[in-house]
């Protein structure tokens, strides 16, 4: 009985109260973005450390809210996976994404980009499917869209999962383990996932040439990606120093602020066109 009282004296705290009321505000003002299309994604370079040239890009999404101005992800993104929103939002950025880089294309610019798929995302198929019928729609037979999952996309239903990223993989794309590091999974498990490129998370990166447990925890990592072929990048590179201790121990990419912060696409087209100028 004492529970029970506990519990009636919860479910109506003011504290919950509160807090629905902030969920049912976001998910009505969210539901609204959704049909007034007020979702934009920027877009962040990763470059190549033996070139210096672009590599491709990551496309971030922003929700250009009437009422907040430009909302960064970190604000709402794990709502719409828990109210499944980020369904009909991953829709959206999918063809989006897919509209863009068909626009640099026709405007001679061969730029690959990759969006962010959650676990929600990969419960069902229809993800695959999408992605699918724009290449059919487009000229090309292979896609140009990249596909980044994390470490929490396998724990569900690994199979599942696995065979999701074999299909996207057969219509072009290519797969990255995004936060590389902050997960569960051990080097070996690895191995077994059909994917492409490996992120190493931000949290080992900053101050990595100051950082020896950093230093090793990346040399291993790269030593299993030589023996099975996968690609590394490193997020949230800031300063020269990292770009040099990365570069030094042969990191086949970057990303981060030290290059370019995230920019809107006519941002980074300018960016672009600057950089080439170089
Ligand atoms: P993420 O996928 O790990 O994306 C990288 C985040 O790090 C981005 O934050 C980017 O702006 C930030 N970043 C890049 N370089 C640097 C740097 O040098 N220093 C620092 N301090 N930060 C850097 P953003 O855009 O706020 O996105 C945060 C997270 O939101 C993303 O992390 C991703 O998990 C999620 N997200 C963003 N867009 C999408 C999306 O379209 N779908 C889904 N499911 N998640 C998304
Ligand atoms: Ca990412
Ligand atoms: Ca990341
Ligand atoms: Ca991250």
């Amino acid at each position: 009985a004492k529970e029970a009282g506990k519990h009636t004296y919860r479910v109506f705290s003011p504290e919950m109260n509160q807090k629905v009321a902030k969920c049912i505000w976001l998910d009505t003002e969210l539901r609204r973005a959704i049909e007034e299309k007020q979702f934009v994604l920027h877009y962040q370079p990763l470059i190549n450390l033996c070139t210096g040239r672009l590599h491709s890009v990551e496309a971030l999404l922003r929700w250009q809210s009437t009422s907040r101005g430009l909302v960064p992800p970190g604000e709402f993104i794990r709502f719409t996976e828990e109210s499944g929103l980020i369904v009909p939002i991953g829709r959206w950025l999918m063809q989006e994404a897919v509209s863009q880089a068909e626009h640099w294309r026709e405007n001679g610019l061969d730029i690959r980009i990759s969006i962010n798929v959650s676990a929600r995302q990969l419960r069902d198929a229809e993800i695959v499917n999408q992605l699918r019928e724009l290449v059919e729609r487009s000229h090309s037979t292979r896609t140009l869209i990249d596909i980044e999952l994390t470490e929490s996309c396998f724990i569900e239903d690994e199979k599942a999962a696995v065979e999701l990223m074999r299909q996207f993989k057969q219509l072009g794309a290519r797969i990255l383990l995004d936060d590389f590091g902050t997960g569960y999974s051990s080097l070996s498990q690895l191995t077994r996932l059909p994917i492409d490129v490996i992120k190493l998370d931000r949290s080992f990166i900053t101050g990595i040439d100051q950082n020896f447990q950093a230093q090793s925890l990346v040399r291993s990592v790269l030593s299993l990606a030589r023996a099975f072929g996968f690609t590394i990048v490193a997020e949230g590179v800031e300063t020269e120093r990292e770009v040099q201790f990365l570069k030094d121990i042969g990191v086949d990419y970057a990303q981060g602020f030290f290059y370019a912060r995230p920019m809107a696409a006519d941002t980074f087209e300018a960016w672009l066109a600057d950089k080439k100028k170089l």
